[in-house]
């Protein structure tokens, strides 16, 4: 199903990249709400956030203040003049926003992983012209992420962006929530037309990861930035690592450096012939590769041998890792590839054994 989508422009809002939405994770108190805002408002941002409900992992958490918090938004908008977006996740929350006035929505990660919720969402917003933005889905389903923007869309709002915010694994490192960019390059590869903000709080999960991320976003053509800041981040009752002050945020806005798609081309070009000359040639070795693969699928059905040789697998993987670091490539880089390579072959082996 093709989007039929419209530009989400806000009167006072620059056009310029990157749109930038901030405030706390969490609605706590007037005061925080109000005091983060005005800090917020004096350096230059025009949207607020905070979280109204909370979906928490598990119970016994800050599960947001409710209703009553919107009030504190619509203070926000009275004393500010900023546009107020808070997150829904139920029928129920889609009303009290609209009542109460709310200019944008989001659809957090646990949601949109749920049709049914989605769906129930999309059923409240029918006939109502607001924009909504829906973070993708905790799991690396770019179907299920265009999935919840259909059924919004099917309802009859276009005004529409995603915030990409990370994937769940289970062996947390660097990350809170593995960026896996090419999840929202390939997004905007499907609908060119689609804004894609970045949500460096929740991918880094910690303070210090902030800046690059924002950079990395913006480097890759990303249209804004949803970034968690509070008056006081390490007393947040929510996620307090990975906020930071609307001082710091400045700051890391400030130092972003914004390159554009359509500068001068011709040397990018000339760039560009290189690296399809290069991807030739890698397409080339690895058709190679393949052949001899198959010649060895031969060898091990007429000897009744099996196909996976473990010894044989680690032992490639281990020397094209080390290999890899020698050529400044990131040795877990080069793993995955080699892993990937090595899944094709066996499919390819397992074709010829069974022929
Ligand atoms: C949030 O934005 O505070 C939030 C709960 O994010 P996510 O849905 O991405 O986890
Ligand atoms: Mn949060």
């Amino acid at each position: 199903m093709e989007l039929d989508l419209q530009p989400i422009e806000l009167e006072g809002v620059s056009k310029e990249r990157p749109l930038v939405i901030a405030g706390p994770c969490s609605a706590e108190t007037e005061e925080q709400v109000l005091s983060t805002a005005k800090q917020l408002s004096d350096k230059g941002v025009k949207i607020f956030r905070a979280g109204i409900w909370k979906p928490r992992t598990k119970p016994g958490g800050f599960e947001g203040i409710g209703v009553e918090g919107l009030t504190w938004m619509k203070e926000v908008q009275k004393e500010t003049g900023m546009y107020v977006a808070t997150e829904v996740a139920t029928a129920k929350h889609v009303y009290e926003c609209l009542k109460a006035g709310i200019d944008i929505l989001w659809i957090g990660a646990r949601t949109t992983a749920n049709p049914f919720a989605v769906q129930e969402i999309a059923d409240a917003l029918k006939g109502v012209d607001v924009p909504v933005f829906v973070k993708n889905p905790v799991n690396p389903d770019l179907e299920l992420w265009i999935g919840a923007l259909e059924r919004i869309n099917g309802a009859g709002l276009k005004r529409i962006g995603v915030i990409h915010r990370g994937f769940s694994s289970y062996d947390k490192k660097i990350y809170r929530n593995l960026p896996q960019w090419h999840i929202p390059i390939e997004l905007r590869r499907r609908i060119p037309n689609l804004p894609i903000l970045c949500d460096p709080s929740h991918i880094g999960g910690k303070r210090e990861l902030i800046a690059p991320l924002c950079q990395q976003a913006m480097d890759l053509g990303f249209d804004g930035l949803i970034v968690e800041s509070h008056c006081n981040p390490d007393c947040a009752w929510s996620d307090a690592a990975q906020q930071v002050t609307p001082d710091v945020l400045d700051y890391i806005l400030n130092l972003l450096v914004i390159r554009t798609e359509h500068q001068s081309t011709e040397n990018l070009n000339e760039l560009r012939r290189q690296i399809d000359d290069c991807d030739n040639e890698l397409m080339d070795i690895l058709a190679k590769r393949m052949r001899v693969c198959r010649e060895i699928g031969t060898f091990k059905k007429e000897h009744n041998m099996t196909i996976l040789q473990t010894n044989r697998y680690n032992e490639i993987l281990d020397k094209r890792g080390a290999q890899g670091s020698l050529c400044g490539m990131d040795a877990d880089f080069v793993k995955q590839v080699f892993e990937a390579i090595h899944e094709e072959s066996v499919r390819q082996q397992l074709e010829i054994i069974n022929k």
